[in-house]
């Protein structure tokens, strides 16, 4: 590593968790830190206005656009499996739902042996990330770089919706990050103002004014070095140009669930049969790298309604189109502001289940392919999100080339609880849509529509058009256990210098969205790192 520029710390991708730790580490000016980014920077505007997140499905300058391998229990389709590929990386493109999960999921974290990681013990570390405009409480935060608001208009159709769950039974509930989880009510959103709340924006750009932070986009890292079982810097590509890096002190992995096991994998740190069928010398055999992928599917129904006053209708015409864009650009509400989704119901879909299992939601628009060109009629989506898939599947490098992607199988619908509870979860989502409250809005229900009635016609249904919910985890797994990948402060077992801290790292999805929960990792893995400076700071002091 004679020659490369030095660093106390080096992190790859500046994604959701990769801009949290950039902003933390570099806080104190006393830690020299370089931030690597594959994708561009995020000045483009649709990354900032929140309907982009539907022009950017398909964008290859911001999106790695991924297709999983083809899943078996899915008609043996390729399904869409998008990311970020841009400062802020996937909150820079996502959905804007803020939801942290329940609970449950963080104490089940506990449980597994993750000392930490309870309930409790995170629950600060989301509201030290949050601004959220309602206000602090026993569970929300005021002052953070993540600003959470309430939707900038409430939609008649999302109105409907959430009535109509109240009609079919279900609890109202005004705060899904609160005591409890569930019941019936609207999404809170990554937003201010009518802007997106990226951790680009609420991290990374104050942070770039220090002297002590390095920001290089358009660089892909395509080799962590070792000195021994140490990690001492990145090899990356700037362009065609191949550079090199040394970190003093660490090298962090933040790519998110499919490139952290790929740049793990590519720098000899996987299962080694895979590793020596492409010819990379093994640093570490570690089966568990890349394995135990944990993704929400769900199951959307689509429905024509009968007022022109969906999504679909707003965006048809160019006088639509600029009567949204005046409107947007004069108040920084109307259409341009929505969400992916906009109101929602978690809930039970048997009495057994000791919390929700799934998350039905109404979206404002409809469409054959997702990102694609909505109906050419009022049309709004009824989205069953499965809320603790026990299916897992894999990340592995098809190639020792960094720039080839690797194979993305999630093995969606692989074990039978997962079928039946998402097939239960469709036919809340038809009851609720059924119930007077929104039946009155509907014209006819388009796909599956009515001919589809029995449990086995739901799951062909499922198993034809589902699709991801865009949250895969667990591909670093934290865990103590012999295949997990990091332990309980991130670092990557049995070896020095290195931790990987993002989405990857959790031992099972939330239930909920990925996003707060690992903005929440970044803080937590931030707040670890400095301990761990500062101690071995203590330690030589003594010496
Ligand atoms: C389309 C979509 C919609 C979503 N909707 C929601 C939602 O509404 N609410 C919600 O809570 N969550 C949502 N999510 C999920 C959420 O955004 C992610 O779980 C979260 O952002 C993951 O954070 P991360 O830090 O693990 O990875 P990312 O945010 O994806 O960041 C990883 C970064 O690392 C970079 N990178 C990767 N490899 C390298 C390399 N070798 N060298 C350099 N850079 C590299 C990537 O380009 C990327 O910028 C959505 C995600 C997508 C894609």
């Amino acid at each position: 590593m004679q020659n490369s520029e030095a660093f106390d710390y080096i992190i790859v991708g500046a994604g959701s968790s990769g801009c949290v730790l950039a902003n933390r580490l570099t806080a104190s000016g006393r830690h020299r830190v370089l931030l690597l980014e594959a994708g561009p920077n995020n000045r483009h505007p649709w990354l900032h206005i929140p309907l982009g997140f539907g022009r950017l499905f398909n964008n290859r300058r911001f999106n790695w656009c991924y297709q999983t391998e083809p899943q078996p229990e899915c008609h043996n389709r390729r399904i869409i499996a998008p990311r970020g590929r841009v400062l802020g990386g996937s909150s820079s493109i996502n959905g804007l739902i803020y939801i942290r999960g329940q609970a449950e999921d963080f104490n089940i974290w506990r449980q597994l042996g993750n000392a930490g990681w309870s309930f409790d013990e995170v629950l600060p570390y989301f509201r030290k990330a949050e601004d959220n405009e309602r206000g602090a409480d026993q569970f929300h935060g005021v002052g953070g770089p993540l600003a959470v608001s309430d939707l900038c208009d409430r939609h008649p159709l999302a109105e409907a919706f959430v009535e109509a769950a109240l009609q079919s039974g279900h609890p109202r509930n005004d705060d899904f990050n609160g005591s409890i989880q569930q019941g019936a009510g609207y999404y809170q959103t990554t937003m201010r103002n009518g802007v997106r709340s990226s951790t680009a924006g609420g991290y990374l750009r104050p942070a770039r004014r220090r002297a002590n932070l390095k920001v290089v986009s358009e660089a892909l890292a395509t080799r962590i070095v070792f000195e021994g079982r140490r990690a001492s810097g990145i090899e990356y590509l700037a362009g065609n140009e191949e550079r090199r890096a040394r970190a003093n002190a660490e090298v962090i992995v933040a790519g998110g669930a499919f490139n952290s096991p790929q740049l793990l994998q590519l720098s000899g740190l996987g299962p080694a049969s895979l590793l020596q069928s492409h010819g990379i010398t093994v640093v570490a055999d570690a089966p568990g790298v890349g394995d135990d992928l944990n993704d929400h599917i769900s199951g959307r129904i689509m429905l024509r309604c009968k007022e022109a006053i969906t999504l679909n209708d707003a965006v048809r015409t160019w006088s639509g189109k600029v009567a949204a864009g005046l409107r947007y650009g004069l108040t920084r509400r109307g259409y341009l502001t929505i969400a992916a989704l906009t109101a929602g119901c978690f809930l039970r879909t048997r009495p057994s289940s000791a919390t929700p299992d799934v998350q039905c939601s109404i979206a404002l628009y409809s469409g054959d392919l997702i990102g694609g060109m909505p109906h050419p009629f009022s049309g709004v989506t009824g989205v069953c999100t499965l809320l603790r898939p026990e299916s897992r599947g894999y990340v592995r490098i098809k190639s020792a080339d960094p720039r080839e992607s690797p194979a993305i199988n999630p093995n969606y619908l692989a074990t039978a609880k997962d079928r039946e509870t998402i097939v239960e979860g469709v036919k809340v989502l038809r009851r609720i849509f059924q119930a007077p409250a929104m039946a009155r809005h509907i014209a006819e229900e388009i796909e599956p529509g009515p001919q589809c009635v029995s449990d086995d016609d739901l799951l062909d249904f499922i198993r034809r058009c589902g699709s991801t919910t865009y949250h895969p985890v667990s591909t670093c797994r934290m865990g103590n256990d012999a295949t997990a990948v990091v332990d309980q402060r991130l670092r990557v077992r049995g070896l020095a210098g290195l931790r990987v801290v993002d989405a990857s790292i959790m031992p099972a999805v939330v239930s909920g969205n990925t996003n707060a929960a690992t903005i929440m990792i970044g803080e937590k893995g931030a707040d670890m790192i400095l301990e761990d400076a500062a101690a071995a700071t203590q330690v030589s002091a003594a010496a």
